[in-house]
């Protein structure tokens, strides 16, 4: 894997660490271009919210990759379901087919694939350092999902593939995306993203803190990123905030 490098990202390797997204986000201060950083094994993987991502060294990818935008923080917000649909449209060119929960899940059959975790940090001299954390479920074994207490999907065909050439392809599928939203934002991958929406007209409640704050249909996303849910008080967009999202 060390030898991969695409589109001027430098890569990098490491046999074990907590987390890549820490690791990057403690140097953002100090790089100078891309840097896409691979755990073979990660130990204290994160999710939103202080939530955990959990993996085995044989069974998942875990990475994080940074990149520099030239805007604020504010001009990013609909980039984790950007990434949720270039992943999305990757994994299906690989031969598995994904659905996308609204913000930043990726799911198959309905269970958790894969996670993106998008961390922010000013740059210095301006613009953004954007960390872009990934986990990929390849096999799940019964540990991980007894240690989650729900079902995770994992993806043996993805499992069955030489590590360096998945991740390759990913990170095309990725540098590309951020050149693309750099230049268009989300409009350009909303479309993309609601033919993969997992609950399309389904009925989800939004939680805020486990209480219930909106019922409605789910009616994809729009050009900001920003949910459409339809209740009965009428049409209403969600921000992605610390909200989940659950199925009725
Ligand atoms: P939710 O799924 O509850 O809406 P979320 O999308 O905000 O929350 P994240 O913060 O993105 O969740 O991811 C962390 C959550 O993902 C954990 O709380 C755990 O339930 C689940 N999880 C952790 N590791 C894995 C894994 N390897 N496979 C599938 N799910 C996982």
């Amino acid at each position: 894997i060390a030898a991969l490098s695409t589109s001027g990202v430098a890569v990098e390797v490491v046999a074990q660490t907590g987390s890549t997204s820490a690791d990057l986000l403690a140097r953002a201060a100090t790089l100078t271009g891309p840097v896409l950083l691979v755990a073979e094994h990660q130990t204290a993987g994160r999710g939103r919210a202080g939530r955990s991502w959990l993996s085995s060294s044989e069974n998942s990818l875990t990475f994080s990759l940074a990149w520099k935008f030239a805007g604020g923080p504010q001009t990013l917000l609909g980039l984790p379901l950007a990434i949720g649909a270039a992943l999305g449209d990757a994994l299906g060119l690989l031969g598995v087919q994904v659905q996308l929960k609204w913000p930043n899940d990726v799911l198959k059959d309905g269970d958790k694939l894969a996670g993106i975790l998008v961390e922010t940090q000013a740059a210095p001299g301006g613009g953004t350092w954007c960390v872009i954390g990934i986990g990929l479920n390849l096999l799940m074994p019964d540990e991980v999902e007894a240690q989650l207490g729900r079902s995770a999907a994992g993806a043996p065909w993805l499992a069955r593939m030489e590590r360096d050439v998945l991740m390759a392809a990913l990170l095309d599928a990725l540098a590309n995306c951020l050149r693309l939203f750099e230049q268009q934002g989300f409009a350009a991958f909303c479309a993309r993203w609601n033919l993969r929406h997992a609950w399309q007209g389904e009925t989800v409640v939004l939680l805020d803190n486990g209480a219930v704050v909106h019922e409605g249909r789910a009616a994809g996303v729009e050009e900001t990123g920003r949910l459409l849910l339809d209740t009965e008080a009428g049409r209403i967009t969600v921000m992605a905030g610390d909200v989940s999202l659950r199925v009725k």
